[in-house]
Formats: structure tokens, sequence, C-alpha cells
């Protein structure tokens, strides 16, 4: 991130693509400048933003560096997906290089002549939560809409909004909540930890229906189902010793 720039000052359409200097001298990247991609977000701050809500407590700080951090990792999504789509970006110039998924394929940059090959972009994003797939539209409109909205309760609703989307495949047993692209962990634990989000007399009204919406669009779904039910049984046995 550039330092210059605090978590409430988003500049509008900036696509931030990083790039360092990692140091590897393996000579895939030209000049090492390779492609980087912000993490997932950890289960922890989101969960206290959900608890502080419930309490009715609004803390701007806390909302702000969460949705800051998930509209960073929606553009890196956004970033990636292209790519995958033959619209690689460049990691210097930000530059979009169209190629044909050919490993080998060489992918030059017009503009600055930062170089690779697609194999070895392609395994920058790889297995790291990155396709938007079947959300890729819930992605995008976040990475729009959040930059420009400015008040804590405002931020607090996209970012909820964001978190109970999905992907919507062509089969329902497909499909996955759009959150285990945005939060650290395997899918089921991300499943069973937006289930337990914690609601009370503070929260939103708004909050609240999104989040019952998003119980019932998951028992839709066998495995969202199976994966709730048990992990719903096993808190009731904990709570009855
Ligand atoms: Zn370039």
């Amino acid at each position: 991130m550039n330092p210059n720039w605090s978590q409430g000052d988003i500049p509008i359409n900036s696509k931030r693509l990083h790039y360092t200097r990692t140091g590897e001298a393996t000579g895939e990247c030209a000049d090492d400048i390779r492609p980087q991609w912000h993490p997932r977000v950890k289960k922890e701050l989101v969960r206290r933003l959900y608890e502080n809500d419930a309490r009715g407590l609004r803390d701007e700080d806390l909302i702000a560096r969460v949705g800051f951090a998930l509209l960073l990792r929606c553009q890196s999504i956004l970033i990636a997906t292209e790519a995958h789509a033959g619209r690689a970006t460049c990691p210097r110039c930000e530059a979009i290089i169209p190629h044909h998924s050919q490993p080998d394929e060489a992918l030059v940059c017009a503009r600055c002549g930062w170089q690779t090959t697609w194999a070895a972009y392609h395994r920058s994003y790889r297995d790291r939560q990155l396709f938007g797939g079947g959300a890729v539209d819930a992605f995008r409109n976040y990475a729009e809409i959040y930059p420009q909205a400015r008040a804590a309760r405002e931020r607090m609703l996209l970012i909820d909004q964001l978190l109970h989307a999905f992907h919507t495949q062509l089969t329902r047993d497909t499909s996955r909540p759009a959150a285990c692209n945005l939060i650290a962990g395997k899918s089921s634990d991300i499943l069973v930890f937006l289930d337990r989000l914690t609601f009370g007399e503070g929260s939103a009204p708004e909050l609240q229906q999104a989040h019952a919406a998003w119980q019932a669009t998951a028992m839709e779904s066998d495995w969202m189902r199976n994966v709730l039910r048990e992990s719903r049984r096993r808190r009731a046995g904990r709570e009855g010793d």
C-alpha cells in the first residue's frame, strides 16, 4: 500500500496492483518483479466487528480497517479474474497484457517491457481463492461503491452485504459463500463462522435480515446444510452439558 494513503482516504479507480522485488533470483519474471495479491481478512477482525455492532458500539476505525482490507482483496480478485480470462495486468505499470493462456506463452508488457510466461503468472495466484467465479459481480460492486462510502454505517452495510453474498452457480449444490474468497480459512469453517456471527439489540435490522436470508439460502444447498446442521448439533450438545 502506498504509505501516503490512509484507510479513510481511498483513491477511486486505483487498481493498485503492487509489486515488490522479492529477491528470489528465479528469473521467472523480468527484474524479479512479480504480481502481488492481497491476502484474505482474518476471522478475528470480522468477529469483533459484529460483536461491537451487536452491542450498539460503532468502532469507526475497525470498520474502516476491515472495509479497506476487503477493498484491496476485491481488487486483487478482480485483477486475477481478468488475468484468467486473457487480460493479465502488468505488475510494474498496470498495463493490460492480452494472452491465450498457453503455459509457455511469453507475456510481454507493450508499455514497459516487463515480461514473464503465462505459467509463472498463473502460478502467482493459483490456489489462493482469487478467482471471482459466480460472485464476481459482488466483488466488483463492492470495489466500485465502497470507496465512495464515507459514513461508518454505510460502510458497515456494504461490508455486510459483501460478506453475505454467494457464488451463483448452475446448481445450488456447487454454490458457496463469497466470503470463502475474502476471509482466511477452509470453506466449511468460514460457513460455520458466518452462521455464528453475533447479533444483538444494537445490530442494525438490515444486518439481521440479511443474515436470516443468508442462512435460508445456505440451507438450500446439500453440503452447506450438512455442515451447518452438524455444527449446530455439536454446539447445542456442548451447551446442554
Ligand atoms: Zn508494464
